[in-house]
């Protein structure tokens, strides 16, 4: 079955006056309110940010004004982070003077520094075997239930505590929560951690803050590291399926920052994608922060998180975004990734479908479907193998699907087009007859990224027969994006810091250094 088609989504008494003063901002915000169904903008207060901007009427009301100059009509209130918890009457009032200028308000907690440290990662993640953890973590939702319907868990929410509290538990595969206890499926760290991330999910922060405030929903918000989810603990199966609504990291900074690089920029909508097809409804933004990127590669986020089909951009957060990000370049774009989100928001798209099941292990291809789709092939995320799709690209992923080998065969006999990773190719050597003229390889060679200095001749071989299953026909350099959406749509987004000149189905087009073209019939 392939169910990669992603699915189309779908105020209080105050103490300030709603009433912008700034020239620019009435057209920004009120263009920003009328387009919130489709697509809003919104920013974080972390719980320092709370005590630091929003304590006085003077920081409120400069915080207000600077929202609706960005197009922001909501804002994420924290509770706690890092072992600080902010004021409930500085929460209170914020949340009743946003509401009344006009904005939404929800809370927020991060998970850090909670309790017992996991004697991995340090201090900032948990044992959340640990009892007394379990009941600190409890109480941060219970408190903030106690203020607001929905509350966003920063990606914080895992563990790679490998204690010998953790160790016990995992080797007599038991989770236990408060009084309960829970078997876990097997006796490896990823059994365990899924399983006790889940359940002190279900337990300490659904349960626990539903009982406080009926109402409350609760996001979890997944980190732009996809490829290592099931090795610290999110099981995004489990995980969608418990929480009310999901978010996406879409925060990929600069390729080239010595800090912050390694991630490029097309790995943003290829998460949100696919996460957006295991959470469907549920799914609701992407997320992304100002470290490590440049004027460029901060827009650039937020044209990956719309064209992922993000029904929300959560730039985080107020407190650093004063000192790092480029607000000007966005608020600049803002009215056009407004434009594009609506017409994302009427389309499907479509493309190469790729099978990364949940859970699944990169071995040695980390990423490599970001890297793919940074040399100019459009694809469709999909969590099952794509039966239906008309063109393919498969890669070690995959195999963590146990019926491989035998769709894949049926595949290959329909004559539709199929590009394996050579890591792929070689694990079914024995299995799968790859002689067929419709099956290419694509050399990883260990290294994904070797794939953004594949020449001209390479690219133009590998497109053609995936393309030409879509009906499209590309030329471009590498680190050219296509994207592709049903109704004639299309994206080209130039990654490079020159123009380029491309020919999509015989039209040549410039396209300008780290901009975008497009077209909606
Ligand atoms: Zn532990």
């Amino acid at each position: 079955m392939m169910r990669c088609w992603i699915i189309v989504f779908l105020a209080g008494l105050g103490h300030l006056q709603a009433a912008p003063s700034s020239e620019s901002t009435p057209e920004l915000w009120k263009l920003a309110k009328e387009s919130a169904d489709v697509h809003r903008f919104s920013t974080l207060f972390s719980a320092q940010d709370v005590r630091d901007y929003l304590s006085s009427e003077a920081g409120l009301a400069e915080a207000i004004q600077w929202c609706q100059a960005s197009g922001v009509t909501k804002v994420y209130l924290e509770e706690s982070r890092s072992g600080y918890q902010a004021d409930r009457a500085t929460l209170a009032r914020a949340r009743e003077s946003f509401r009344a200028a006009g904005l939404a308000a929800s809370g927020c907690v991060t998970t850090t520094r909670v309790g017992k440290p996991s004697d991995h990662w340090g201090s900032r993640i948990s044992c959340y075997t640990d009892l007394a953890t379990q009941d600190r973590v409890q109480a941060s939702f219970e408190y903030a239930a106690g203020l607001f319907d929905e509350i966003m868990i920063d990606d914080f929410w895992f563990t790679d505590c490998t204690c010998s509290n953790c160790n016990a538990a995992r080797l007599a595969r038991v989770v236990t929560v408060g009084s309960k206890t829970y078997p876990v499926s097997g006796d490896t760290w990823v059994d365990y951690h899924c399983e006790l991330m889940l359940r002190v999910s279900q337990d300490r922060v659904l349960a626990a803050a539903k009982r406080v405030n009926p109402k409350a929903r609760l996001i979890i918000k997944y980190p732009q590291w996809y490829e290592k989810y099931q090795d610290r603990g999110y099981d995004v199966v489990r995980e969608t399926a418990a929480f009310d609504r999901i978010w996406v990291g879409t925060e990929t900074r600069d390729y080239s920052d010595r800090e912050w690089g390694g991630t490029p920029q097309y790995s943003g909508y290829f998460v949100m994608r696919w996460l957006g097809g295991i959470g469907a409804a549920k799914c609701g933004g992407g997320w992304f922060d100002w470290l490590g990127t440049t004027e460029h590669t901060y827009v650039e986020q937020a044209r990956q998180t719309i064209l992922g089909g993000a029904r929300e951009s959560m730039l985080h957060c107020y407190g650093g975004i004063q000192h790092g990000a480029d607000i000007g370049a966005l608020r600049a774009n803002i009215p056009e990734l407004l434009t594009v989100a609506g017409e994302v928001r009427r389309r499907e798209p479509v493309g190469i479908a790729v099978d990364k099941p949940p859970g699944s292990s990169p071995q040695e291809e980390p990423h490599v479907f970001d890297f793919v789709g940074m040399i100019g092939l459009p694809l469709a995320p999909c969590h099952e193998f794509p039966t239906n799709a008309p063109s393919a690209f498969l890669s070690v992923q995959a195999l963590a699907d146990p019926n491989l080998a035998a769709e894949l065969r049926d595949f290959i006999a329909t004559r539709r087009p199929v590009l394996l990773t050579d890591g792929l190719a070689r694990r079914l050597t024995g299995l799968v007859n790859l002689t067929a003229t419709n099956v290419s390889v694509l050399a990883v060679g260990g290294q994904p990224k070797s794939l953004l200095e594949l020449p001209q001749t390479r690219l133009d071989d590998l497109r053609a027969p995936l393309l030409s299953a879509l009906q499209t026909s590309f030329r471009a350099p590498n680190r050219v994006a296509l994207y592709l959406f049903t109704h004639g749509g299309w994206v080209v987004e130039n990654f490079n810091d020159a123009p380029v000149e491309v020919v999509l189905n015989g039209q040549a087009l410039k396209v300008e250094a780290r901009g975008w073209r497009y077209h909606w019939e």
